[in-house]
């Protein structure tokens, strides 16, 4: 067996979950040193009551009647249909949240940064129960047609059997991408905000840290289907790697500057926070942009005009199950820059969420360096999805455009 396909399929899989699994805890202690007890590892009853209206309220949007979206077709043949009623998912959310903070339930976000041990546990209890059932109803009883390979059993568990697979009348990876997890980053992001006020006084750093994070999942819930035919959900399976990292990774990882600020508190002054987001806003807009463009190109069959000009492109061709089909491939305004400048200005959007917790070590910058290793390594995945998928058309768009990121650098 050659080096890379052990390491891809029989060790690193292993690893992944004996390292991301409990990892979780020990970032939430070195936010909020105090000491951890048995519901670091089994929940609470607040935590597992906090994790059930999330799902069940995440659940209920998607059941609801409402405008259906499809996305791409698969190599197989299946269209997938998801619920397209994200932003309104988005504001009734957060109309809940200002209701229980303000009126209802008063300090409510001081309880749920208090317990956020525990609920991360209930969390990932959650999660690996929801793969575990994922892996085997895959094996056993799949929904699709698609043939797949059998892989060691680690490998299947960390990558998911299924790519669109059902559960209680929703689709697995909406609810558990788009729902759960971009919603607990919304929400968790305000609620150490709002606690980090009530404990020790508000704080400009800490506002903005919240404020751009907002900005940044308002606009993915406005693009909600635009996500659809992204590479998590065209490319990915339902599994580890996408479920869990959806409802436990993101929760404390992507929150964890905003997190770590709840106790640490921001060294910026007024002045430069507004200057962080001045530049993470403007980070935040060339980033949708970018995804725009490419939307905007796709949905006009390629007649549209960028940055004054009509839009140029390359014609190029693909295989699906039901033959030939034929697309186009921008190659003027940001994907003439680089084929992936969308991912630099996301770096840079991050950073400046991280900025405020500049003073304090690297810990407030783990997520932007975390985002940098990702996008980097998606870059590869990517390229390497569409080179399978258009053969020469895409060699033809890499010697036009030929940098991945940042021209003449990378
Ligand atoms: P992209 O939006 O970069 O889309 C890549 C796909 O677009 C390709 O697979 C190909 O798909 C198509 N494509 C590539 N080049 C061209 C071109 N020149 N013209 C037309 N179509 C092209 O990828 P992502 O799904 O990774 O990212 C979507 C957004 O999500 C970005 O804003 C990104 O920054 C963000 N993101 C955030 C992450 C986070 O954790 N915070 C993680 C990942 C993404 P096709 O098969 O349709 O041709």
């Amino acid at each position: 067996m050659a080096l890379g396909e052990l390491l891809h399929y029989h060790v690193i899989p292993p690893l992944f979950l004996l390292f991301f699994t409990p990892v979780v805890q020990v970032l939430t202690q070195l936010g909020d040193p105090r000491p951890l007890g048995w519901s670091a590892l089994f929940g609470s009853q607040f935590a597992w009551a906090f994790t059930a209206v999330t799902l069940v309220w995440a659940w209920l949007f998607l059941v609801l009647p409402g405008p259906v979206h499809h996305g791409p077709t698969t190599h197989f043949g299946q269209t997938p249909p998801y619920r397209a009623n994200g932003m309104l998912y988005y504001v009734c959310t957060l109309l809940l949240f200002v209701l229980l903070e303000t009126w209802l339930m008063p300090g409510v976000s001081v309880t749920i940064y208090s317990n956020m041990s525990a609920i991360l546990a209930a969390l990932n209890v959650t999660a690996l129960v929801l793969c575990t059932f994922l892996l085997i109803r895959g094996k056993v009883a799949p929904q699709s047609s698609e043939e797949i390979e059998p892989k060691p059993l680690p490998h299947e568990f960390y990558r998911g059997m299924e790519l669109h697979p059902h559960l209680l009348g929703v689709d697995v990876k909406q609810l558990t991408n788009c729902r759960v997890g971009m919603m607990l980053w919304q929400l968790l992001v305000l609620v150490f905000c709002v606690a980090g006020a009530r404990l020790h006084g508000l704080s400009s750093g800490h506002v903005v840290c919240a404020a751009l994070q907002t900005v940044y999942i308002a606009k993915f819930f406005w693009w909600e289907t635009g996500y659809f035919s992204t590479l998590d959900i065209t490319l990915d399976r339902a599994g580890y790697y996408l479920c869990w990292g959806c409802m436990v990774w993101v929760p404390c990882f992507y929150t964890y500057a905003a997190f770590f600020l709840t106790r640490q508190r921001p060294l910026l002054s007024d002045g430069q926070s507004a200057f962080v987001l001045a530049a993470g806003l403007l980070a935040i807009a060339l980033n949708y942009r970018c995804d725009l463009e490419k939307q905007r190109f796709r949905e006009s069959g390629g007649r549209c005009r960028l940055w004054g000009r009509p839009a140029e492109y390359i014609d190029a061709e693909y295989v699906t199950a039901q033959g030939r089909r034929t697309t186009k491939l921008l190659t003027s305004g940001c994907w003439g820059v680089a084929r992936h400048l969308n991912y630099v200005f996301e770096i840079l959007a991050a950073f400046c969420w991280c900025l405020p917790g500049l003073g304090h070590g690297v810990w407030p910058f783990l997520y932007v360096l975390f985002l940098t290793v990702l996008l980097v390594h998606r870059v590869f995945r990517d390229e390497e999805k569409c080179s399978n998928k258009y053969g020469k058309a895409w060699k033809k768009y890499c010697r036009q455009v030929p940098y991945r990121m940042i021209p003449y650098v990378f």
